[in-house]
């Protein structure tokens, strides 16, 4: 089972949709414990994403995440443009000019773009972002290919890790970024960017599972 250039394309169509359906809650979410931005910050930069992607159709993996994570860094103001870019201009470098993947070069991709995250943000398991909903996603991922399943199965797994390391983040305290600032008072919330990365990874399992 390989996945196309064209089902990639469609992880972040429907990415993009999902944060449409999903700005209000993730400003709300940031109004708590930043600046109320997340949402509207997200809506722009994958509203880019795809204005980019019908400007110049690409016609292989590393061309299609290059151009997103370009489109991101870009046009997103706040942390999470240049963090979600590096995820991408290095999934980009994974995945290759390739016009197909295995479900094995998915998995490495995400986790690439993980790594990505980490370089640039230097998120510690914890710290209240992003990385607590990516993180547990790209273990599940590997896991799950690893143990013989389907990318339907490991996209599943790694949806469902996404979700539960999106609702761990609420009692944690913030290290990094803005919530960071408010010390305990930003304990009781959930981030927001882990928020929009469980989004990602739905994403994923609905375009690709
Ligand atoms: P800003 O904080 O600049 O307003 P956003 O509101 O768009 O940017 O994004 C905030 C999210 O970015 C946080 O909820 C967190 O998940 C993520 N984030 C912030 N700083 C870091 C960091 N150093 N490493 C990883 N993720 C981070
Ligand atoms: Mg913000």
């Amino acid at each position: 089972m390989t996945i196309t250039v064209g089902q990639l394309h469609s992880w972040l169509r429907i990415f993009a949709d999902l944060i449409s359906e999903h700005t209000d809650e993730l400003t709300q979410l940031d109004s708590a414990i930043g600046d109320a931005d997340h949402g509207t910050n997200m809506q722009r930069g994958t509203a880019a994403v795809l204005a980019a992607l019908d400007d110049n159709p690409p016609e292989d993996a590393a061309a299609l995440f290059k151009q997103a994570g370009m489109a991101l860094v870009s046009k997103v103001g706040g942390a999470s443009g240049p963090l979600y870019g590096t995820f991408f201009i290095r999934a980009a470098a994974s995945a290759g000019p390739v016009a197909e993947l295995e479900p094995h070069d998915f998995a490495k991709l995400l986790r690439a773009g993980l790594e990505g995250v980490v370089a640039r943000g230097k998120p510690d398991p914890g710290d209240k972002t992003m990385f607590d909903a990516l993180s547990p996603a790209v273990e599940a991922a590997d896991q799950t290919l690893d143990g013989g399943a389907s990318l339907t199965d490991a996209l599943a797994a790694a949806e469902a890790a996404a979700n539960s390391g999106r609702d761990a983040t609420i009692p944690m305290l913030a290290r990094k970024g803005r919530a960071s600032y408010l010390g305990e008072r930003s304990i009781g919330h959930q981030d927001p960017g882990a928020t929009s990365a469980a989004l990602l990874i739905t994403a994923a399992a609905r375009a690709l599972g």
